[in-house]
């Protein structure tokens, strides 16, 4: 059973988990009921875990229940194991499954049990817990020819502790004889949180028997069991049952019984004794599952050259069961590690499963004590069969890695408890399910065997247990005596027997450190150290440090990680040299492997916890691992899943770092560990660690920190100055010829500063440094002393001149070169799919995003370097190629044969970073614009509709309001399988296919408007340098929502872009650590980082845009714009071109703004953050109008909001009140830009709302009065507010009563306020934000029952809703989509407990998805 990945997956839950591992599951509220039974041992299922269970997640019925053993275990001590007077041989077990809500899911059965008599008894005690016995047809027979009954005098129930039946009888059983005990029984209720057992049995592991099952279900179903079926008969009475009856199994312990009945789908495997059962609707998600089955089944087969012992083996998967559970022949899943939404599955937990067929179902436990022969083998196996089938993924490496420093971090502690446990009371049977311990521990146990006795005498050993003890019950002598014959007779000459090496690893708790120290003595030539009980000397861990650095390549990757982990945590207790402590984080900067990087992750807060200045030490671990990440992501190797894996964890860890929990909790969490562990040890650790520092003084190790070597020189000189490139390509799309490409570049400058250096960008390309030539403008040559090159920061090539260059001199500099293409979408990439004909075929394209036009063509690559560009490509004749500009003529390559060159027109004067070609088999799909083509492979042509309805319609609008006609002649969308988002290469856009091409013609209206916005956000005009990347991105993403709602009118997409992007920012904002708009760049690294940051760029810099817009209002907005682009066309722009022009345009259409432009938005753009503005009624009157005072302050996600930061906005103040309800009047009413000021409001009983449409970028809060007011009305069916106002109301009460600044009884009132709405708006505000509100209840459960309720209302309200009135289709259709989402999030089977956690999760699997998509150059962020 997988209970370990029950607490990893839901750690707040781990009871609750158990409890569902039982016995059912009800889907209600569907077609189908389904109902699974697994008769896991009661005491693992039944007894709640307080040791494993952190926080204070544990249910109130779980609470109740522990009080209930504590008072038991007092006076019941000790007698909760079964007698063993009788011994179970075979069951025979008939149940009926009422899976019907009218029947209460009620289940009734008989079961009859043959055992033996061992020890003449007058009572039989078997295992029940809440089952009801008709107890007058109980039977006791004697097994013989006789049949004999024997008499029963009285049955005792105890359901608190042990959970025994015991039957008295009237006379005593005879040892040596067979009995047959028949009970007939029934339960009830079967809840998904409370376990019963299914039947009356002996429910210990070692006493194993045989089961043959019958199963009565209703038609409707069917059922499935441990083994095939054999026939199946209707039951007359009653009606419409079905009796299944089942072949008798194996000899196997009662906890492996399992049942399921319900309405599944066998999927069959190549394997035909397996199939994935799971649930008609999902049957085509089971590819992984069907795959990874037979192959993990044929591992274990081969290996241990054992069969699986039975008929059939099905893999079910089934909804809201948690982790796994290895039932034989019936392994239960949870649905989504089986059936991905992706077809995938989990191959470990699959893994783990099957394993235990073996480890655990063949072979078991004689007891609990030592569950890790099933649990920590199983975990072994895992890792092992896993690597076999996954080359991909290191798992062996990762058991030895994650999981011994998890297991190491639980042994660490002086309350850890040995492997073998003791288990001295039914709840200790917990203990033998702990993750880190029996799982990890156990698992490494097993690893460190492996390595003692080599693979091929582990296996042999294990071999030779499984024989031995095939259906039988086993100690750990079992095992250690199968591996010591193994190592014996294959003349392993091991000084200490398998026994003696292991057990005190698995009978003694904690681990061993081990000090080695060079003794400086030398013998027979030879270095003597002391070893004692891995620690190494100062000398010893600088050198071990030191061949890290120079030969990486020789330590394996296991064994770096445990110097990281050793070095750091041995850092942490002050048992090494504090200036060898400093080197540990600096080896990671270059580290490039997974394993590595996953236990770094886990260990270098220590690092932090351990400095003196923990700000300085969190600075430095960042730089480091965002150079990692820089390292990896520019790596040209083929990017192999362990290393998307590794940017990944990278990522997620820079985001650690940066986030919230970087300055407050997680160094303050992580010191909260440490200190609990200093707490609870009652002697100084460091003696258990019998530690000697070493005496001798040392040379401190020249230690440089590497970080202080690298520049801050990253940014081109001015002092020349491009004009024009010739870019000639031939690129070899074969894989026979490695996907190289070569060309020449000619570029032409002139210098404006005299030099004796030309500096460009060139990363990775190889120079023909010999036929590199440099003109002047006569045409002479002028002399290169030599080249060097940086290809790890700068990306630098750098041509040092024998002469200088002449200030005002024009050159032209000439340079062959050759590189490789990548295979992922970064500088000039291929890709494949496969054709009509069933082959492979090939493309290519660019993907320079920001940096990356460096890797296809050396050049000047910043933005500010605008140029025309003349390109040609030359490639094989059965392709066709594409640039940013028409072609101009194809003409034979001279020199290769089947070769072509197309030539194209020159361009007009434009950055680097968006020059493009595409190569391939593709086809021009025209559109209603003769300028404009949707461009896909030919298989697809016929998918485009929508994208070509809609690009004449994008181009329009915008032509129509920006008045500057596109100034290129051809506009090519072209669709690339494996894109990420959009790249506005100027006539040539580049898109993931599926967004201008899906299924049923499809496209993405706003990924299509984001990309041609671009034509003239950015392209046209473009952003200086990427501190301003918002002129770019921010103002794009604006003008998408502006323009799409003119395109598609049926969806108003500025009201998205009010609640949506506005949302996105101010989360983002509300964090201490969050950057301003204008983003710092101090290395390479902070252009994507920074300058691509999806919540900040895109979402905080298109609301920006909105509130420019909103302020202006659209007439003097637009004619700003249009100054703007006719202004700085072909050049570049900083903010302050946008807001003088702006201004201008304000002044010019009278809006009588007190303020500039520049003066109201600046602050936004230049400070980082979101205002809260409180509004306050202070009861005093003027002139018969309300003085209210409105105050600002910074919001920051802290309690109260109480911190230091003192920044002030300029902040426009619009209202409207019941008397004056003009929420479409957005001029400035007052300017807030103070602190505090005071506004008159007129209307006595008027409720006030600030914020009109959310035109300004903040949030607001009220005194309790005024927002009763807001609130009355609100719930008033006939409220008059727009639905961007309701939808702030709402998300700015939900954030601000989570931080304890609003009174709770107007809190409370917030979600039934969502009752009548029915606006998608609000209702995508409020999914993101009403988690909040049962993370700030006392009774979380019963404020989750309460959000159900007002969410299945809302969905119910719509879905009648959509035949009465007519809203707009799609929208409609969106909202209903959204609720059920919602509902389903909610009634998750761990919602209770999860919700928040999984809430924080989406979001930031969605920042996760967007840094993803940010990375790979993508200047498009996702849009759904
Ligand atoms: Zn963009």
């Amino acid at each position: 059973m997988d209970c370990q990945r029950v607490l990893e997956r839901f750690p707040e839950n781990a009871t609750a988990g158990r409890w569902a591992l039982l016995p059912t599951i009800l889907r209600m509220g569907s077609r189908t009921h389904w109902q699974s039974i697994s008769l896991t041992p009661l005491p693992l299922c039944s007894i709640p875990m307080p040791k494993t269970v952190k926080g204070t997640g544990i249910m109130h019925f779980a609470k109740a229940l522990i009080g209930a053993l504590l008072i038991a275990v007092s006076t019941n001590a000790q007698n909760f194991r079964l007698p063993l007077n009788v011994i179970p041989s075979h069951y025979d077990i008939e149940v009926q499954v009422k899976l019907d809500p009218a029947e209460d899911f009620t289940f009734s059965g008989i079961v009859s049990i043959n055992f033996t008599c061992v020890e003449a008894t007058d009572t039989v005690v078997i295992h029940n817990y809440n089952l009801t016995v008709d107890e007058a047809n109980v039977v006791l027979q004697a097994r013989d020819e006789s049949g004999t009954s024997v008499g029963i005098d009285r049955h005792e129930y105890e359901w608190d502790y042990a959970k025994f039946q015991t039957i008295f009888l009237t006379e005593s059983l005879v040892a040596g004889h067979d009995y047959r005990l028949t009970i007939p029984y029934s339960g009830t209720h079967l809840e998904p949180t409370s376990s019963r057992a299914l039947y009356p049995c002996f429910d210990e592991p070692g006493l194993k028997a045989t089961f043959s099952i019958t199963v009565g279900h209703t038609n409707k179903y069917q059922a499935f069991t441990n083994m095939p079926l054999t026939s199946s008969a209707v039951d007359p009475d009653p009606p419409n049952i079905i009796w299944d009856y089942h072949e008798t199994t194996v000899v196997m312990s009662p906890y492996l019984v399992a049942i399921i009945v319900g309405d599944f789908t066998r999927v069959p495997t190549s394997d035909p004794r397996q199939f994935i059962l799971v649930r008609d609707e999902v049957t085509n998600l089971t590819g992984d599952a069907a795959v990874f089955a037979p192959a993990i089944l044929n591992e274990m087969e081969t290996r241990l050259s054992t069969p699986f012992p039975l008929p059939k083996l099905d893999h079910a998967g089934l909804v809201g069961f948690s982790g796994g559970m290895e039932n034989y022949g019936l392994i239960f899943y949870n649905e989504d590690e089986v059936a991905r939404s992706d077809g995938s599955a989990s191959l470990t937990l699959m893994a783990h499963e099957t394993s235990h067929m073996w480890t655990g179902n063949l072979v078991t436990c004689q007891w609990w004590d030592v569950a890790w022969l099933n649990e920590g083998m199983t975990h072994f196996f895992t890792y092992f069969i896993a690597e076999k089938i996954d080359r991909k993924f290191p798992y062996f490496d990762k058991l030895g890695t994650e999981m011994m420093d998890k297991a190491m971090g639980y042994d660490f502690k002086p309350s850890a408890l040995p492997m073998v446990i003791p288990i001295i009371q039914p709840n200790d049977i917990s203990n033998a399910f702990g993750g880190d311990l029996i799982y990890k521990r156990g698992g490494n146990i097993g690893r460190m065997m492996y390595y003692l006795l080599g693979e091929e005498v582990l296996i042999e050993g294990m071999k030779n247990y499984f024989a031995d003890n095939q259906f039988k019950s086993v100690t750990e002598e079992h095992l250690f005596t199968a591996l010591n014959n193994a190592a014996e007779a294959a003349g392993l000459e091991l000084e200490y027997s398998v026994s003696e090496l292991i057990s005190p690893f698995t009978n003694q708790a904690g681990y061993p450190l081990v000090n080695v120290t060079n003794t400086g003595v030398k013998e027979d030539g030879k270095s003597v150290y002391k070893v004692s009980q891995v620690n190494y000397d100062t000398v010893t861990w600088n050198k071990i440090l030191d061949a890290l650095k120079v030969s990486r390549k020789t330590f394996p990757n296991t064994n770096v990680a445990a110097i990281i982990s050793d070095g750091l945590q041995l850092c942490r207790l002050n048992l090494v040299d504090p200036d060898v402590c400093k080197r540990f984080p600096e080896k990671l900067r270059n580290e490039r492997s997974l394993i590595v990087w996953l236990t770094a992750a886990k260990n270098l807060h220590t690092a932090i916890a351990n400095a003196a200045d923990t700000t300085a030490e969190l600075t430095r671990i960042k730089k480091i691992v965002k150079k990692a990440e820089f390292n990896v992501m520019r790596s040209r190797e083929v990017m192999t899943p362990e290393h998307e894996s590794l940017l990944d964890l990278l990522r997620n860890f820079s985001k650690h770092l940066e986030g919230p929990n970087a300055t407050r909790s997680y160094i303050s969490s992580h010191e909260a560990f440490w200190d609990k562990i200093f707490e609870d040890k009652e002697q100084d650790l460091k003696m258990q660690f019998s530690h000697h520092k070493i005496g001798t003084v040392l040379e401190t190790a020249a230690y440089r920190e590497e970080s202080e070597t690298i520049s801050q020189e990253f940014r081109l000189p001015t002092k020349i100055i491009p004009s024009h490139y010739d870019v000639d390509i031939v690129a070899k799309l074969d894989p026979d010829e490695n996907f190289t490409f070569f060309g020449t570049v000619d570029i032409f400058f002139t210098c404006v500063e005299a030099t004796d250096s030309i500096i460009l960008h060139n990363w990775l390309l190889l120079v023909d440094e010999a036929n590199v030539l440099l003109q002047d403008q006569s045409g002479n040559l002028l002399n290169i002393d030599h080249h060097e090159y940086d290809w790890d920061y700068a990306e630098f090539q750098k041509i040092f001149l024998v002469d200088p260059l002449e200030l005002g001199n024009n050159y032209k500099l000439t340079i062959p070169y050759a590189g490789n293409m990548s295979s992922v979408p970064s500088g000039l990439w291929y890709g494949s799919y496969v054709g009509d004909q069933g082959s492979v075929e090939y493309f290519a394209g660019t993907q320079h995003g920001t940096v990356s036009t460096r890797a296809v063509f050396p050049c000047f690559d910043e933005p500010a370097f605008k140029a025309t560009f003349r390109i040609s490509v030359g490639h094989h004749s059965k392709y066709s190629a594409f640039s940013n500009m028409p072609l101009v003529e194809t003409i034979p390559h001279p020199d290769l044969s089947d070769y072509v060159t197309d030539y194209f027109e020159i361009s007009p004067v434009m950055s680097t970073y968006i020059v493009a070609i595409v190569i391939g088999d593709y086809t021009r799909v025209p559109t209603d614009d003769p300028k404009q083509f949707v461009l896909v492979r030919d298989e697809i042509t016929g998918l485009t509709g929508d994208a070509v309805n809609y690009v004449p319609d994008i181009l329009r609008e915008m032509e129509a309001r920006f008045l500057i006609p596109y100034p290129l002649p051809k506009l090519d969308h072209a669709g690339l399988i494996g894109f990420g988002g959009g790249m506005e290469n100027y006539g040539l856009i580049l898109y993931v296919e599926d967004g201008i091409a899906s299924e049923e013609g499809k496209a993405n209206l706003e990924l299509l408007t984001h990309e041609i916005a671009h034509m003239w956000a950015g392209n046209l005009v473009t952003c200086e340098w990427w501190d301003v990347s918002w002129l770019n991105e921010g103002m794009t993403e604006f003008f998408t929502f502006l323009i799409a709602g003119f395109v598609d009118t049926t969806y108003p997409y500025m009201d998205l872009l009010a609640t949506r992007l506005m949302e996105v920012g101010m989360d983002y904002d509300s964090d201490s650590s969050a950057l301003p708009l204008v983003v710092p760049i101090n290395e390479p690294a902070d252009i994507d980082q920074n300058a691509f940051n999806g919540p900040l760029i895109y979402y905080r810099g298109g609301a920006i845009g909105g509130v420019i817009y909103q302020l202006l209002g659209d007439q003097a907005f637009l004619a700003g714009i249009q100054t703007y682009f006719a202004q700085h066309m072909f050049q570049t722009v900083r903010e302050e071109d946008l807001f003088l022009a702006l201004n201008t345009a304000a002044e010019e259409a009278g809006l009588g703004l007190e303020y500039s432009v520049a003066d109201l938005i600046s602050p936004f753009t230049n400070q980082a953050g979101v205002p809260l503005v409180t509004v306050t009624n202070t009861g005093v009157k003027e002139n018969g109008k309300s003085v209210y005072t409105v105050s600002q302050r910074r919001l920051l996600n802290v309690m109260n909001n109480e911190h230091n930061d003192d920044t002030l906005w300029p902040i426009v103040l619009t209202w409207a009140t019941s008397s004056a309800p003009d929420f479409e009047d957005k001029t400035p009413k007052a300017y807030l830009t103070e602190a505090s000021m005071t506004v008159t409001i007129a209307g006595d009983d008027d409720w006030v709302l600030f914020n009109n449409k959310r035109s300004g970028y903040y949030r607001v809060n009220y005194d309790t009065v005024t927002w009763t007011k807001i609130l009355d009305a609100l719930e008033n069916a006939g409220n008059p507010f727009p639905d961007t106002n309701i939808a702030a109301v709402i998300s700015d009460a939900l954030e601000l009563c989570l931080l304890g600044l609003v009174d709770p009884d107007v809190c409370d009132r917030i979600p039934n306020t969502l009752g009548n709405q029915t606006s998608l708006f609000v209702w995508i505000s409020a999914v993101r934000n009403l988690h909040k509100s049962i993370a700030r209840a006392a009774d979380e459960v019963a404020e989750l029952n309460r959000i159900k309720e007002i969410v299945n209302r809302a969905e119910f309200d719509t879905s009648m809703r959509t035949r009465k009135e007519s809203m707009p289709d799609d929208q409609h259709k969106k909202l209903l989509n959204l609720l059920k989402d919602f509902k389903h999030h909610l009634e998750g089977s761990n919602a209770a407990n999860t919700f928040i956690s999984l809430d924080e999760e989406l979001r930031n699997k969605r920042l996760q998805q967007q840094q993803k998509d940010m990375i790979r150059r993508i200047s498009h962020d996702e849009h759904s």
